[in-house]
């Protein structure tokens, strides 16, 4: 998850005027367990006018094509590139928690591209982020990402434990971010703790002056 040329952390932690600036990331893995939609997340994001970067992947896309097209026509939200089927992204197929990795050169770049051109032709916007389905690289893989004209991508805060925290956990390890921090979290999981965590942890975090910002 972390290897020479992933994105991990902001460029800029803190704004020209001195608050601490926090990207929010929240993946849609797709898959039978993980096409759902955390409506009570998002819309609490679009009221509050919180900016975040939308991990989609290609299976969540399909599963969702209303939802999708209220995302992307959002300016709210960057559209990221979270894989075409959600797998680690490796040329010889090493899995991460069980869930092989892509086998080959070839498998790896299907596995960015097929989505990136979904992405692009559906919103009119290449995207710039790719984060794989469990965040793990290897680093052929990950100089591949770049040889498509995308930065892979990571993270700093592991806000909700792939949408297994209880809200109070999700709000304590968000509410954790300093500035220049990637808090990953998730918008597939309606039914975890996710959504009641984050909202708690972007309450806090504004009291101490945090600014929710786009990856540089
Ligand atoms: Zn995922």
């Amino acid at each position: 998850m972390q290897l020479p040329g992933i994105r991990s952390s902001l460029d800029a932690p803190t704004s020209a005027d001195g608050h601490p600036r926090v990207a929010l990331t929240f993946d849609a893995c797709g898959g039978p367990a993980g096409s759902g939609f955390d409506e009570k997340l998002v819309t609490a994001l679009i009221a509050q006018r919180i900016p975040a970067t939308l991990f989609l992947n290609g299976r969540w896309i399909d599963a969702n094509p209303v939802v999708a097209r209220k995302l992307f026509a959002e300016p709210l939200f960057e559209i990221g590139n979270h894989g075409t089927l959600h797998r680690p992204l490796s040329v010889r197929g090493r899995a991460a928690y069980g869930i092989p990795g892509t086998s080959s050169a070839a498998e790896a770049v299907d596995e960015v591209w097929v989505n990136h051109e979904r992405i692009r032709s559906l919103t009119g916007r290449a995207p710039r982020w790719f984060r794989p389905g469990t965040a793990h690289y290897d680093d052929v893989a990950v100089s591949i990402v770049h040889d498509l004209g995308e930065t892979p991508l990571g993270f700093t805060v592991n806000g909700d434990g792939g949408a297994t925290f209880p809200a109070r956990v999700v709000a304590r390890e968000v509410g954790k971010a300093v500035g220049g921090d990637i808090v990953l979290a998730h918008m597939n999981q309606p039914g975890s703790g996710t959504a009641d965590g984050v909202i708690a942890a972007i309450a806090a975090l504004h009291d101490r002056g945090a600014q929710f910002v786009h990856i540089d």
